[in-house]
């Protein structure tokens, strides 16, 4: 799924484009959003990125909506998912699905 960062968070496609038509029509849009290099993703959302924002320790969710953004996980993720999962749950049953991961009990 792809991913906007802005202001040091992720949003899913649908956020970062609502993100981005609100600056817009405040007149804080960039001239150019298509030159990354022109601007801050402290200002404005920089994307959209593949991969859910790329590869992390933990699943990435969006800020706005919470909808999962199915990234790639480091090793440490895959970790962090097999213990995350194992107590069950929506979430986490999602992570489980998405990833292929077992739930198993903290070492
Ligand atoms: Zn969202």
């Amino acid at each position: 799924m792809n991913a906007y960062i802005y202001q040091a968070a992720l949003y899913c496609e649908d956020c970062g484009d609502s993100i981005r038509a609100r600056l817009a029509s405040e007149g804080r849009a960039p001239t150019d959003p298509t030159d990354e290099t022109a601007f801050d993703s402290e200002e404005y959302p920089k994307g959209p990125y593949p991969d859910g924002g790329g590869e992390a320790d933990s699943p990435n969710h969006c800020d706005g909506c919470g909808v999962f953004l199915e990234n790639p996980l480091t090793s440490d993720g895959y970790e962090y998912v097999a213990e995350a999962v194992a107590p069950g749950g929506d979430v986490a049953e999602q992570w489980a699905d998405f990833y292929g991961i077992e739930g198993r009990e903290a070492a």
